[in-house]
């Protein structure tokens, strides 16, 4: 379940006009308190003349004069309602005035003191009370900011700009998670299980001059327990461990994310030795951007400081950095290169085995009836994740109370996996029969041309476990990285494979019904046939001439056309053509083999994984031993 932040959204949304709105009405209100007049009827302007003519009419009731300017203020009445006006007097003409005026005794008549505030008020006014007031504002300002901070990072201090934030969990206080409590991700668990082991007993790795790998990536789909595994190695391992969010180096400010990096590692270098663990690295591990710049310096600021934090402590020392990322192909290449993360260890969908495995943990916190077919509702959940499993358990217990009952049936789980699957089908991978079996056919199909060309194990492992990069299924081909050097004819081959999935597809299902499925086998095939002739001068027609040129190498590998116009059109016929009679090829090897192709796909729907032994197996008639399930 998703936990609400609650920082008032009304306060962090005001923008600064508000401020200025706010700042307005009180200089408003301090004008009208220091100059009230301005509020005042407004005075009337008259000549000398009129004045005098109007003492003489007994229009006049006060007479003021204000020394400064000179002026008389006086209150008139004309047209029966009385009025202030102001006048200015006649140079030397004051003697015969106050004369005249006396002549009225109903006329009040004074020189006035300036109605001027006191010298040490109007200083108050004018220039302490703008300097109280902006004061003021500034501090409710920085007050607001560092509240916010303080949701930022939690535990934080207000204004600890640069602090990591980071959790420490030490070596005694638990997680409450072990490697136990994590089904089915058995190759990940081995892989972390070393590192702990390394940490906690250095010698018997150093005596043979191994190192302590410095990274360690976890990468896989969501919820398949990347986050669950670092938190197992913080229970089992005895040394401190620190846990942080990528998200939470992101900061508003350029070089905050940065001071904060170096804040973590230089905690991690004096509890040495520790682990780090940066969960969904990719908030900051996100590729550099190639065009353009100052884009976004901030967050290179803080990738540009991870990495030369990575680089400046010795793995002797013993701090490992453990990060999960469910986006790897986003991170940036200097990340992932050897001496940072050093390792990288996929967390994939579970296979049948392991959704059993995982059902089974999660059920220990419930109580089950002890005749639930376990594998049954690992079989039906094909495609779901670790987390989806975990809430299937969860919703049978809700059932089940929900019907009045102490203990969780069959039915409970069953209908269960139903509303957990069908309301997550959309979002997540999860496969119909009938689309497996496609799958399976289409994957053969690849497996078996392959072998069929080489007549050697073609594949290390085939499954039909989707995988989230859109791809429904997948056959890992013989490590390809093991040589670098690719003959002509091995690159047509690698066509002709890649042709496979659709020509089983064809041939099977008929070729109206084939699928979307080979979209990424036709892109790559493509690729490789283009590039057999633009880059590789693998033809007779253009011989050794690059017709492509390569831009940035090291990001990214985007290629650009470097010839003339109908040469372009005539490499495309030639990409054509190659891939064509790559795709006969495919055709004709998996028309002679169709009775493989069919029994190799049962073996596969049934399976889901089957690794490359077993195919050969069952490819040469030998008959497996894993054959029972
Ligand atoms: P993510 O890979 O996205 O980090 P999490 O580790 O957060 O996934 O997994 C979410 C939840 O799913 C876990 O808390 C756990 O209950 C459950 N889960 C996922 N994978 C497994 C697994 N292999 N074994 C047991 N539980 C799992
Ligand atoms: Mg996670
Ligand atoms: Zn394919």
């Amino acid at each position: 379940m998703q936990e609400v932040k609650n920082d008032n959204p009304s306060l962090s949304k005001r923008p600064f006009i508000f401020y200025a709105v706010i700042s307005f009405i009180v200089i408003m209100l301090l004008n009208a308190l220091v100059f009230p007049s301005m509020l005042k009827r407004s005075v009337i302007e008259v000549g000398y003349d009129k004045f005098l003519e109007m003492i003489d009419n007994d229009e006049v009731k006060e007479v003021s004069y204000d020394e400064s300017s000179g002026q008389f203020i006086f209150i008139g009445e004309s047209d029966k309602y009385p009025a202030i006006y102001k006048t200015v007097i006649w140079p030397d003409d004051g003697e015969r005035l106050l004369q005249q005026l006396r002549e009225h005794p109903d006329i009040e008549f004074r020189a006035e003191i300036p109605t001027q505030a006191s010298p040490l008020l109007s200083f108050i006014l004018t220039w302490i009370l703008p300097i109280l007031f902006f004061f003021i504002i500034g501090e409710v300002f920085y007050k607001w900011m560092g509240k916010k901070m303080k949701n930022q990072l939690p535990g934080g201090n207000a204004m600890s700009f640069g602090k990591s934030g980071a959790k420490i969990y030490v070596a005694d206080s638990k997680t409450g998670v072990t490697f136990s409590d994590v089904a089915g991700q058995d190759e990940a668990k081995d892989s972390l299980i070393e590192v702990v082991d390394f940490l906690h007993s250095p010698e018997k790795y150093t005596s043979v001059g191994a190192k302590l790998p410095k990274g360690v990536l976890l990468v896989g789909p969501p919820g398949t327990g990347k986050t669950l595994l670092a938190k197992a190695v913080a229970g089992e391992a005895q040394v401190p461990f620190f846990s942080i969010s990528g998200s939470e180096f992101v900061e508003m400010f350029i070089g905050m994310g940065a001071a904060k990096v170096r804040d973590l590692f230089k905690q991690a270098n004096e509890k040495a030795p520790c682990i780090v663990f940066i969960d969904e690295i990719d908030a900051i591990g996100q590729k550099r951007n190639t065009i353009g710049t100052g884009s976004n310096d901030e967050r290179e600021q803080t990738l540009n400081q991870l990495l030369a934090e990575m680089d400046g402590f010795d793995g002797q020392k013993g701090v490992v950095i453990l990060a999960a990322t469910n986006r790897p192909e986003s991170l940036d290449p200097a990340l992932l290169r050897p001496g940072r993360f050093d390792r990288r260890i996929p967390v994939e969908l579970p296979d049948l085995a392991g959704r059993k495995a995982i059902l089974k943990v999660h059920a220990k916190k419930i109580p089950a009836a002890d005749n639930v077919d376990w594998d049954v509702l690992a079989r039906a959940t094909s495609g779901a994740s670790g987390a989806e499993l975990a809430n299937i358990i969860n919703e049978a217990a809700l059932r089940a109370v929900r019907e009045g009952r102490k203990i969780v049936l069959q039915e409970d789980l069953e209908e269960s996996i139903e509303t957990v699957i069908a309301g997550a089908q959309r979002k997540s991978a999860v496969i119909s029969e009938k689309e497996k079996k496609i799958v399976a056919y289409h994957e053969i199909g690849h497996a078996l041309v392959a072998a069929m060309q080489t007549h050697s194990a073609p594949v290390t492992k085939i499954t039909i476990i989707p995988r989230t990069s859109g791809a429904l299924g997948y056959t890992m081909q013989v490590d390809e990285g093991e040589h670098m050097l690719m003959s002509k004819n091995e690159i047509l081959n690698k066509i002709a494979t890649l042709t496979g999935g659709r020509s089983a597809e064809e041939i099977v299902f008929g070729e109206d019904n084939i699928t979307t499925g080979a979209s990424n086998d036709i892109e790559q095939a493509t690729k490789l046939a283009r590039a057999m002739i633009t880059r590789y001068g693998m033809t007779d027609e253009f011989g050794m001439v690059a017709l492509e040129t390569t831009q940035n190498q090291y990001l990214g590998g985007d290629t650009s056309l470097a010839c003339a116009a109908d040469t372009a059109s005539k490499i495309d016929e030639r990409v054509i053509e190659t891939v064509k009679n790559a795709h006969d090829k495919a055709l004709k090897i998996l028309r002679e083999n169709e009775d493989k192709l069919h029994k190799l796909s049962a073996y596969l729907l049934k399976k889901e994984t089957i690794t490359g032994k077993e195919f050969m197996d069952l490819l040469e008639g030998r008959e497996s031993d894993t054959d029972t399930l």
